[in-house]
């Protein structure tokens, strides 16, 4: 755990630490750190968060014991928070990056380049060539185009050819209307690769993000399969990465993802056991582990209708509300009174946008300026994606780190 205390990520991101001994239980555990927060700092008047590091501690152990044989590559997308990168980097994950500035940032973190895969299929020229210059060198693909450029920008660099998830797996956010070589695509793909005399090393997918049927997992490693058959019937050197991408929910769907997933390697590699196997989870470490807490800026009644205005909203955090599905079920940071009356409500977030309303026809009890909401499970896809829209700006959001002593 001291590791995990002293990862440059918490230290740089100047946070304000609170020590305790587990992960937050419930939600009464989280609204009771609030309230301490907020005690001891009574200049705290904005939105903040508070990162519960001891969670990833526990989901990192989890993902261990589940997938013992997947390396977890951390998709800095998902929540690019410097204190849970550097929480990562301490537990030894690596890290799916997107772009130069996403490199850059787990390389701050003392990340060695080979422990990061540049997962996105269409790099800007520029980028690769960073990407070059600093070592990173293996990165996915699903066009020809895109080999033409690796060749050009970063010859060193190894390809993962990814591959589209199969359909039906209900995920919230499906990856595969935009990224993947299609089945009849992937011979032609790994024939470009070889004519450019560019490596492929592997094969990569990505179910989608929270697919709620898992048995995708295992035709995805199938048609993964049958895509390392292909290139060494091309005669192709051997592949040696199996990239099963991210889509992981904590809790038990994990656990069923994993037994999936395990069943499904043992069936399609159990003869390549040289094949090292990465994953790219975002959603899994960073949704839990953060609870954003916000304060009642404004309120207005009519009769018998409360309408708040709230510090975050649709263009900084909350903005996953439209990028992710997310179904915001605020509680008011005060703890109920038995029988207390409560009031058809709606929540706005602060920008002069009326598109800008967390929730409407939600039932709150009555609540004033300088009140505070908490929304549960909004590490993911949240701050990474927030604007300065208005001037409210989603950086200026303080993160609070609760870790294990
Ligand atoms: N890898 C890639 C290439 C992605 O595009 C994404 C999400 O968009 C992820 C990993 C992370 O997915 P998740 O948060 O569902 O685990």
């Amino acid at each position: 755990m001291q590791a995990v205390l002293v990862a440059p990520g918490v230290k740089d991101r100047k946070v304000l630490a609170f020590e305790r001994r587990d992960a937050l239980k419930d939600k009464d555990a989280v609204s009771g750190l609030v309230r301490a927060i907020l005690a001891s700092n009574p200049a705290q008047r904005s939105a903040f968060y508070v990162f519960d590091l001891a969670k990833v501690v526990d989901l990192f152990r989890a993902w261990r014991r589940g997938l013992p044989g997947v390396q977890p590559c951390y998709a800095v997308k998902c929540n690019p928070d410097p204190a849970l990168l550097g929480a990562l980097a301490a537990l030894g994950a690596g890290f799916d990056c997107a772009s130069r500035a996403e490199i850059e940032a787990v390389l701050a973190l003392s990340v060695h380049s080979r422990d990061v895969v540049y997962a996105n299929p269409c790099k800007p020229e520029a980028h690769l060539e960073y990407a070059a210059e600093v070592g990173v060198s293996l990165a996915t693909y699903d066009s020809e185009e895109e080999v033409a450029k690796v060749k050009r920008c970063h010859s060193g660099c190894e390809l993962l050819l990814r591959i589209k998830g199969p359909d039906g797996g209900d995920a919230r956010v499906d990856l595969g209307t935009k990224y993947g070589a299609h089945a009849d695509e992937v011979v032609p793909l790994l024939r470009a690769a070889q004519r450019a005399g560019v490596g492929v090393a592997g094969v990569s997918f990505h179910v989608g993000s929270g697919a709620a049927n898992l048995d995708v997992y295992r035709g995805a490693i199938e048609a993964a399969r049958a895509a390392f058959d292909a290139a060494a019937a091309l005669g192709m050197p051997p592949m040696r990465v199996l990239d099963i991408g991210g889509g992981f929910v904590s809790g038990p769907t994990f656990d069923e993802a994993a037994a999936v997933i395990n069943s499904a390697l043992a069936q399609h590699f159990g003869d390549l056991p040289c094949v090292e196997v990465i994953g790219e989870p975002g959603r899994y470490f960073a949704e839990t582990a953060f609870t954003l807490a916000a304060r009642v800026i404004g309120k207005r009644t009519r009769g018998e209708v409360r309408e708040y205005w709230i510090d975050d909203g649709l263009y900084g955090s909350l903005n996953s509300i439209i990028m992710d599905h997310y179904v915001p079920t605020p509680r008011p940071l005060a703890t109920p009174r038995p029988g207390e009356k409560t009031y058809t409500s709606t929540v706005f977030g602060p920008t002069c946008d009326s598109l800008d309303t967390v929730v409407t026809g939600y039932q709150l009890p009555e609540m004033s300026v300088g009140d505070w909401l908490v929304f549960d499970d909004m590490g993911a896809y949240t701050t990474g994606a927030g604007s300065n829209f208005n001037g409210f700006a989603t950086s200026d959001i303080k993160i609070y780190v609760a870790y294990s002593s």
